[in-house]
């Protein structure tokens, strides 16, 4: 018996819950995706920046504040089993990018614009739009404290959605003003809801005290009345905060970018001041938040860097593509220009190496392969060539070999006819394969 036929068989493993594979055709809407963001990033000369996906806990817990869902109940931690450091993966970037930004002391020659992306972590209960690794496409501008970056920020994310087709979003903006201001709104947070203690959940209770503002951020619907008549941050901001909030709602309208002032909202982090802002649809259910954001002028200090104003936004490729998909846009599937048959399989060595030229032409090709019974008839190898898509079949017969040629066949175009070319003359063909005919 051989090796292989004792082996027993073995359990098929699956992927972890909440965290998926990403398989064409769905790839190329990612591929997609990804593109049209490098190329407005660089329009708006803000350039990548890629921080590791394992972090010290430490800091997200001094980042994002340590009442906060995500640091309370969503972080995957683990301890480094050889020295025991305390490390996370990590459940948004922008700590990250700050960190980093700091350790390379990268605004010592002025204020920096960046873009990242890549895949975040969060214990959530998964569903339609919410999983436990997805990917993130964010944007921060570090060094920068006037509210026009606030608004070139927004503006940016108009045009992304502009450019994919999407029109269902609205854009919904606060200030959250500055930390003193806070704290006057903050007493009169908690006398209100003192006031209400009895109706509030555990979790409000819990947070009345250490962390009255994310009361605010509740989902639970039997909260929503008390919530909504709470006081309004909006009514404690001194004469900066509202000059700075004035500021961008005059770039957004003078733009043309419809906005609606939303005092409810805040933001999962305790990191921002100022402007927050997010973009949502009513298209995709519950998980209506496709992009947010904010200004978190004490993020650095807070990490022990130096004091810097940033402001930097956030979206959710999953949600950002269901949306596209929601106003229509379709991923085309990717065909090649050419489908390769081969008659025999001894003539592969040449085969092989003429395609090598061929796609360094920029030629997109699909070569039919060998079993263990050869190459197969020519005609189902043609058979194959049509169901590729491919617009032509590049032919190495019996007779093309022999003499040293390849033949075009169009496979596409009614009433088009094969032509039959000198192998070695490259330039003779090869553009025909990109061309319509
Ligand atoms: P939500 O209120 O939906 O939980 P959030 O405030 O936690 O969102 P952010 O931390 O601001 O989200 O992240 C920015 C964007 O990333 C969100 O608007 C959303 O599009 C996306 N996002 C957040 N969490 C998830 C998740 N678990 N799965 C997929 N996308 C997510
Ligand atoms: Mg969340």
């Amino acid at each position: 018996m051989t090796e292989k036929m004792m082996m027993p068989k073995a359990d098929k493993l699956m992927a972890v819950k909440g965290m998926n594979d990403l398989l064409p055709p769905d790839s190329a809407a990612v591929e997609w995706l990804e593109h049209k963001v490098r190329a407005l990033m660089a329009r708006y000369a803000y350039r990548n920046i890629r921080t590791p996906i394992v972090e010290r806990t430490p800091l997200f817990v001094r980042g994002l504040g340590e009442v906060t869902d995500i640091v309370e109940k969503e972080m995957y931690c683990f301890e480094d089993r050889l020295n025991g450091d305390a490390l996370a993966l990590r459940p948004e970037a922008t700590a990250g990018v700050v960190r980093a930004a700091i350790e390379h002391a990268m605004l010592y020659d002025g204020p920096k614009r960046l873009y990242y992306l890549g895949p975040m972590f969060r214990h959530e209960r998964p569903q339609k739009g919410r999983y436990r690794q997805f990917d993130q496409i964010g944007a921060e501008a570090l060094g920068f404290s006037g509210a026009e970056v606030d608004a070139e920020l927004i503006l940016m994310a108009a045009a992304l959605w502009h450019e994919i087709g999407i029109s269902d979003v609205r854009l919904e903006i606060n200030s959250l003003g500055q930390p003193v201001e806070r704290l006057a709104h903050r007493q009169a947070l908690v006398a209100y809801f003192e006031q209400h203690q009895a109706v509030l959940d555990e979790d409000a209770r819990r947070r009345l005290y250490n962390n009255p503002l994310r009361i605010l951020d509740t989902k639970n619907p039997h909260l929503q009345d008390i919530v909504e008549a709470a006081p309004q941050l909006l009514d404690f901001l001194g004469t900066d905060s509202l000059t700075h909030f004035q500021t961008l709602k005059s770039i957004l309208e003078a733009n043309g970018v419809a906005y609606r002032v939303n005092p409810r909202l805040v933001r999962g982090m305790d990191y921002y001041n100022l402007t927050v802002f997010e973009f949502v649809t009513d298209r995709l259910g519950s998980q209506g938040t496709v992009c947010a954001g904010g200004r978190y002028d004490y993020l650095f200090e807070q990490l022990g860097g130096k004091p810097s104003p940033a402001v930097g936004w956030a979206l959710g490729v999953d949600r950002v593509l269901d949306l596209a998909r929601a106003c229509g846009f379709a991923p085309v599937n990717p065909v090649p220009d050419a489908y390769v048959i081969v008659a025999d399989v001894a003539a592969m060595p040449m085969v092989l190496s003429v395609l090598q030229n061929v796609r360094a032409l920029g030629v997109t090709v699909q070569m039919h392969t060998s079993t263990a019974e050869g190459m197969g008839s020519m005609k189902s190898q043609f058979k194959r060539a049509d169901s590729s898509g491919a617009r032509f079949a590049l032919v190495f017969g019996a007779d093309e070999v022999s003499s040293q040629q390849v033949t075009i066949k169009p496979l596409r175009f009614a009433g088009a006819t094969q032509t039959t070319y000198p192998l070695a003359d490259l330039a003779s063909w090869v553009p025909n394969l990109q061309s319509g005919v």
